[in-house]
C-alpha cells in the first residue's frame, strides 16, 4: 500500500488544498483531510506550490527504434517526469516508420517498461512517411498501442486526395490526423523564416504562406468531411487567423504552439547559431504576439513541446548543415509560465486546460487528464512558480543537449510529479522526517 499526503499547497484555482494518493488514485482532497490509513502515508510538504495534473504532451520525438544515440524511450520518458509531464506522444518519424501496428506495439511496449510516463504511439499517416499510400491506419488503431493519433509529422501530407482520404479513413475509429503544416514546393531548401533578418543574413527564407496554405486548405477539407484535423506547431499570425475563422464556422479543428514559438523570434538566427534553427522555423515578434494571444482565448488548443533531440554532431556544425530541431520537454513548463501566466495573459487553471486537459482530449488518452479529482489516476505535477532556476545542458536527462534555453534563468520548478500515484520525480527536502511509509 503506497500513500502520500500533499501538504501546504494550492491547485489551479488557487484553493489551499491538501492531496492524498493511495494505490495511485487520488482518494483526498480538502484541508483537514481524514482516512483511516492516514497515519501510514508519506508526508510530503508541498507550502507555495501548484498541484497541477500531471502534464500532456502530443508532439514528442522520442527517436526509437533508430536513433537511439539522440533519444531513447527511457531517456525521453526521464526527460518528461523532470518536465512534469505524466504522457507524451511517441511521434512516427523513427527508423523504421512507425506506419505499421508491430512498431507502434514497438514503442507502446518500451514506454510501458521504462513505466515514467504514458508513451502513447503516434501512427504515421502514409507509408514511410512518403506522402503516396496510407499506412495501416486501422491495424494500428485495433493493435495494442490503440492508436488514435495519426501524423507524418516531420513531413506535410501535401497530396490533398491523400488527406482527404486519411480524414475519412480515421472517422471509424474518432481518431484524428495531426498535420505538419508546410507547402513543400514554397519551403525547398528554405533554412529559415522570410523576412528581413533572412534577407539580412542570406539564408533562404521560409514563408509565412507556405504554413497558412496548408492551414486553410486541411480546414476546408476537414469541414467537408466532417472528420477531426489537429494542426501541429502553429507559428504565424495568419495561421491563427484562419484557425480563428474555422472554428468560428464550427470546423472541427484544433492547434498547437510550441514553447519556443511563443518566446523566441527569428532575430535569434543573427548568431548563425544552429541551436535556433527549428522547423517550422522561429517567426517575428508579431507572429509570438499573434501566438500568445491565440493560446490565451483558445483559438489555439494547446501546447506542444515538439520534443526534437538531435546529437551534437548533426546540430554543432553550420547553420546550413545542422539539423532542424529543439529539445523541450523539460523546460516547456517553465516557458509557458514566464511568457503567458508571468504576463498575466492566461491563468493557472487555463495553463493545466491547454496543457493536460485539452491534449488528453484530442488524443483520446482516457486516464490522462482528468484534473485533481476524487477517484481520478494520480498523476500529479507539482510546481514551485516561485523558484527560478538555470537551465544547464548538461544536466538534462535528455540524451540530446540542444536546448536554445542553456543559461536562461526560467520562472517555475517541478519539484514532484506523480506516474500512477508513483512519484517519478521527487525533491527529497520535501519529504518530512518520520515518516513510517
Ligand atoms: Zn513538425
Amino acid at each position: 500500500m503506497t500513500k502520500y499526503l500533499l501538504t501546504g499547497g494550492t491547485l489551479a484555482n488557487n484553493q489551499r488544498a491538501d492531496v492524498l494518493i493511495s494505490d495511485g488514485v487520488i482518494v483526498g482532497i480538502g484541508e483537514n483531510i481524514s482516512h483511516p490509513d492516514l497515519t501510514i502515508a508519506s508526508k510530503i510538504d508541498v507550502a507555495g506550490c501548484k498541484i497541477l495534473p500531471g502534464l500532456v504532451d502530443l508532439h514528442t520525438h522520442l527517436r526509437e527504434p533508430g536513433r537511439e544515440d539522440s533519444e531513447t524511450v527511457l531517456s525521453a520518458s526521464r526527460a518528461a517526469a523532470k518536465g512534469g509531464f505524466t504522457a507524451v506522444s511517441a511521434m512516427a518519424n523513427t527508423f523504421p516508420v512507425a506506419d505499421t501496428a508491430g512498431v507502434v506495439e514497438q514503442v507502446y511496449r518500451l514506454g510501458q517498461s521504462a513505466g515514467l510516463v504514458d508513451v502513447f504511439p503516434i501512427g504515421a499517416v502514409t507509408q514511410g512517411i512518403a506522402g503516396k499510400a496510407l499506412a495501416e491506419l486501422g491495424a494500428m488503431a485495433q493493435s495494442a498501442a490503440r492508436v488514435r493519433v495519426f501524423s507524418d509529422d516531420g513531413n506535410c501530407v501535401f497530396d490533398p486526395m491523400v488527406m482527404r482520404r486519411a480524414l475519412e479513413y480515421v472517422k471509424q475509429f474518432d481518431g484524428v490526423i495531426a498535420q505538419h503544416a508546410q507547402e513543400p514546393t514554397l519551403t525547398q531548401g528554405a533554412q529559415m523564416n522570410e523576412g528581413i533578418i533572412s534577407s539580412i543574413l542570406g539564408l533562404k527564407g521560409w514563408p509565412a504562406v507556405a504554413e497558412e496554405a496548408i492551414i486553410a486548405r486541411d480546414v476546408l477539407l476537414v469541414d467537408h468531411v466532417k472528420s477531426r484535423l489537429h494542426i501541429c506547431h502553429v507559428t504565424t499570425a495568419g495561421g491563427v487567423e484562419i484557425i480563428r475563422w474555422a472554428k468560428a464556422r464550427g470546423i472541427e479543428v484544433t492547434a498547437e504552439v510550441t514553447p519556443h514559438h511563443l518566446l523566441l523570434t527569428d532575430e535569434m538566427a543573427k548568431t548563425y547559431n544552429p541551436i535556433f534553427k527549428v522547423n517550422p522555423p522561429l517567426r517575428t515578434e508579431e507572429d509570438v504576439m499573434a501566438l500568445r494571444e491565440g493560446l490565451a482565448d483558445g483559438t489555439i488548443d494547446i501546447v506542444a513541446t515538439d520534443h526534437a533531440p538531435h546529437p551534437a554532431e548533426d546540430k554543432e556544425c553550420e547553420w546550413q548543415n545542422a539539423a532542424f530541431g529543439m529539445i523541450g520537454l523539460e523546460t516547456a513548463l517553465s516557458i509557458v509560465q514566464k511568457t503567458m501566466i508571468d504576463t498575466a495573459l492566461m491563468t493557472w487553471e487555463t495553463l493545466v486546460e491547454r496543457m493536460s486537459t485539452a491534449p488528453a482530449r484530442i488524443g483520446r488518452y482516457s486516464a490522462q487528464g482528468q484534473g485533481i479529482t476524487l477517484g481520478s489516476p494520480a498523476h500529479i505535477t507539482v510546481i514551485n512558480p516561485n523558484q527560478s532556476w538555470r537551465v544547464d545542458r548538461d544536466l538534462v536527462s535528455s540524451r540530446s543537449k540542444n536546448t536554445p534555453f542553456h543559461g536562461m534563468e526560467l520562472p517555475g520548478k517541478v519539484v514532484a510529479t506523480f506516474f500512477n500515484g508513483v512519484p517519478t520525480v521527487l525533491e527529497s527536502r520535501l519529504v518530512k522526517a518520520g515518516n513510517n511509509a
